[in-house]
């Protein structure tokens, strides 16, 4: 086993980023850092209180800045923990979700959260997920992976999980939500999505997850090869 690696993914909501860096964390004995779970829990915490984003932004900003965030294993998944409480699943309600996007777009959120993420991320041997890990939160990860689809297989994807519990969810509505959440999180001010130079791009169009865990494996064992060569 060569040196251990700092790897970034990063890429648009339903690219399957999470898939991935779940299953890469797995194969390769890495921690997993999805950063996006922080930027809900801080939706979450601004929820509770009664916060809104128009209103209260230094509020909500000094909410991220106080906050203990942790990652720890609960029966075969991973959980966030925020000042040792779990917000697993109150993380995931969709209008929490709805409200993370407008969240962190706040300048004084994503400052605050850079430290946390750099924090959990620090040590070799992580895979960190997010939208802007290459570009601003870890410049030097040593492997940049920019994932990827079209929209309509991103909102096809989503389509498949939201009708589990939304049986009359249509494809257009999903399609456009997808889009306006593209559109936002690539033009807001402060650390927009973008694919960071050295990124490498994978469009998972057609490409099963298997494929693109391997995909990412091998990058990192190339990587791994010529650095300890
Ligand atoms: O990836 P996920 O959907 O869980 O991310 C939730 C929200 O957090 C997204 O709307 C995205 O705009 C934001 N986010 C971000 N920067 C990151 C990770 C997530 O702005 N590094």
């Amino acid at each position: 086993m060569g040196r251990k690696l700092t790897i970034a993914i990063d890429g648009p909501a339903g690219g399957g980023k999470s898939s991935v860096a779940r299953g890469v964390a797995e194969r390769l004995g890495y921690v997993y850092v999805d950063t996006g779970a922080i930027y809900r829990a801080v939706a979450y915490l601004a929820m509770e209180a009664g916060l809104s984003v128009e209103q209260d932004a230094e509020e909500i900003g000094a909410l991220a800045g106080e906050m203990s965030v942790e990652f720890r294993r609960v029966d075969d998944a991973q959980h966030i923990f925020v000042d040792g409480a779990d917000l697993e699943e109150q993380v995931r309600l969709p209008e929490v979700g709805a409200m993370s996007s407008p969240v962190s777009a706040l300048p004084r959120v994503r400052e605050s959260l850079l430290s946390v993420q750099r924090e959990l991320a620090r040590g070799a041997g992580c895979i960190v997920e997010g939208r802007d890990i290459g570009t601003v939160v870890l410049p030097d990860a040593e492997v940049k992976v920019f994932l990827t689809a079209s929209a309509e297989e991103r909102a096809r994807r989503r389509l498949l999980q939201l009708r589990e519990k939304h049986p009359d969810v249509t494809f257009e509505e999903v399609l456009a939500n997808q889009i306006e959440r593209d559109r936002r999180d690539s033009s807001r001010d402060v650390a927009p999505l973008r694919k960071a130079d050295d990124a490498i791009e994978i469009v998972s169009d057609g490409i099963g997850l298997a494929e693109v865990i391997e995909q990412v494996c091998r990058i990192a064992a190339e990587e791994e090869a010529e650095t300890s060569a």
